[in-house]
């Protein structure tokens, strides 16, 4: 268990909670916390409550996959199949709070003159397509590359 930064980590899982408008009930905050201590890999929910009652929290395997479920459907947490295993269960991982907003702009290479993209879908869609390969971490600003109108007019 990490101590460097915990409280800085406990904060953030309140603000997370608050932001979604659920009310930080102690299987929340302890599901969410132990999502937090394993950022690299997917779990399943099984060792998600293994681990607590570990800790010594009270909390019932049913009421990890409620919390789970429920944090899943507020965009919170990602849920993975094993795509080699049919039949295996499926495993929960906290999806990343990026450290800054998105910034998203189309950059004329010719010009240089920019242009700031703000469609919420197309960001959010963006954002998906960079965690899927891995690309999360560095996705403060994205420029898209591409000629504007005036140089493609010809110079
Ligand atoms: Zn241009």
């Amino acid at each position: 268990m990490m101590e460097h930064g915990q409280l800085a980590e406990d904060e953030a899982v309140y603000a997370q909670l608050r932001k979604l408008k659920l009310r930080p009930t102690s299987a929340r905050i302890c599901v969410l916390t132990a999502l937090q201590q394993q950022r690299e890999e997917a779990l399943p929910a099984e060792r998600i409550f293994l681990q607590l009652i570990q800790t010594g929290v009270t909390i019932s395997l049913g009421t990890v996959y409620r919390v789970l479920t429920e944090l899943e459907q507020h965009g919170l947490v990602q849920r993975e199949w094993p795509p080699l295993d049919p039949a295996g269960k499926s495993r929960f991982m906290l999806i990343p709070v990026l450290a800054a907003p998105m910034v998203c702009s189309m950059v004329c290479p010719l010009c240089q003159s920019e242009h700031a993209v703000t469609d919420k879908l197309l960001l959010e869609a963006l954002r998906r397509q960079a965690r899927a390969a891995g690309f999360e971490r560095g996705l403060a600003a994205t420029a898209i590359t591409l000629m504007c109108d005036r140089c493609t007019a010809g110079s």
